[in-house]
């Protein structure tokens, strides 16, 4: 974090470098529904991420060791394409791809009714393919709807958005400069329902009012993309119910 002198995140309208306000979402479409060969799938386009997820299982948990008696266990794996990124990323797990994983199976895992499949793994795959800040919180908030796609029985969807500080501002939804080179950035999800927050994480720095101020835009704001996500389920019923009449 920390500006280079050069880079002006912010203009004296008040407008950000993609143009806009400082509590505007990016443009965001959720497609589901998009492998066949896979249980559950989700693509997610957010400001310039793109996204794909592929759901397999519930299914016998391999190794063996894995496996719990009692319930499944939700592995998910979050994975950065070489192409997605300005500066080629090196192929493989890192410790940044790893730790993300981790955070990721542990939101989904608060969801599934994980209880009525002992023994088994449920995979989810997380492709980025290309990058922009906020694909942790894109990649989750499009898991859950492919855990729902592959008709994973769940208390509710997950969902997030990130907030931070840019040039002393908080704003909402950072791109990849204002993730670069702002003061700090904080990604939330929640389950909207009961707005338990499920990942909450921080890089940089905030007050204790900035930081509640960044909480309530990011939870707002996840509330609209819950909105999304529900449309992207409801299309595909609605698909399926219209190939039924035919
Ligand atoms: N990024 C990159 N190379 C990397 C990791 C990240 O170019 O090896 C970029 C990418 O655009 C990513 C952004 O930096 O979305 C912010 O990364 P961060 O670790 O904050 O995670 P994210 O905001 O994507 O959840």
């Amino acid at each position: 974090m920390g500006t280079p002198s050069n880079i002006k995140l912010i203009d004296e309208n008040g407008l950000r470098l993609d143009g806009r306000g400082d509590e505007e979402l990016r443009p965001i479409k959720i497609t589901t529904d998009v492998l066949e060969r896979a249980d559950g799938s989700a693509f997610i386009e957010w400001g310039g991420n793109k996204i794909l997820v592929a759901v397999y299982g519930p299914r016998e948990a391999y190794p063996k060791h894995t496996q719990d008696i009692e319930k499944a266990v939700i592995k998910a794996r979050y994975n950065m394409a070489a192409f997605s990124v300005d500066e080629r990323k090196k192929p493989g797990p890192d410790r940044r791809s790893i730790e993300l994983s981790m955070v990721i199976s542990n939101a989904l895992s608060s969801v599934v009714f994980l209880e009525q499949f002992p023994r088994t793994s449920i995979d989810v795959f997380i492709e980025v393919l290309q990058a922009d800040a906020g694909t942790r919180i894109a990649g989750l908030t499009a898991a859950s709807v492919a855990l729902a796609d592959a008709g994973i029985p769940m208390k509710d969807l997950i969902v997030g958005c990130a907030a931070g500080k840019v040039e002393n501002t908080i704003v909402l939804d950072l791109n990849k400069e204002e993730d670069n080179y702002g003061q700090a950035d904080l990604p939330v999800a929640i389950i909207p329902k009961t707005k338990d927050i499920v990942l909450l994480q921080m890089d940089g720095d905030m007050s204790e009012d900035e930081i509640d101020r960044a909480m309530d835009l990011a939870i707002n704001a996840s509330l609209k993309i819950y909105e999304h996500q529900k449309d992207a389920l409801k299309r595909k019923y609605f698909s399926i119910a219209q190939e039924d009449e035919q």
